[in-house]
């Protein structure tokens, strides 16, 4: 037992005396008194095992969290943007509470935003424009075939 954590250390051994307290059962009370603070204080293995699952939960909890609201910024983000690039609110008009629109922005409900309709329509509208011509020339040269061998006979 050091010093510090011995209480007859720092009692005056002359009033213990005049106390007539028995240095010996005083330094026996004090070492049980240790011993129970100690045990009091040590986490046993069932509690130290419980600690470190909960704080492994924890923080596996607070990153999944974390993870969660990163995902969802960028969901609302790609939302928005996609809702001004289609002129509908945020949203999309399926929403009969919503306090911007009460349901009715649907797209086309607003004029789109210039850079997210140029960003996200035009590529598609391209796409079914180009679509369309391959299918209209499929069936042109499908047609003359059928004209020429039709004059064929
Ligand atoms: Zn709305």
């Amino acid at each position: 037992m050091n010093s510090v954590n011995d209480p007859l250390a720092t009692m005056d051994p002359a009033l213990l005396q005049r106390l007539g307290i028995d240095d010996a059962k005083l330094t026996a009370a004090a070492q049980l008194m240790e011993q129970i603070r100690a045990a009091s204080n040590e986490p046993s293995v069932e509690e130290t095992e419980v600690e470190r699952s909960a704080s492994d939960t924890t923080a596996a909890l607070r990153a999944e969290v974390k993870r969660l609201r990163r995902e969802n910024q960028l969901l609302v983000y790609q939302a928005d943007t996609l809702a001004d690039a289609l002129g509908a609110c945020h949203c999309f008009g399926t929403d009969p509470q919503c306090p911007d629109c009460q349901g009715d922005g649907g797209p086309g409900s607003f004029i789109p935003g210039r850079r997210n309709f140029r960003n996200f329509v035009i590529p598609v509208l391209e796409a079914l424009r180009d679509l369309r011509n391959a299918r209209a020339a499929r069936k042109a040269a499908t047609s003359e075939e059928t004209t020429a061998s039709d004059q064929a006979d």
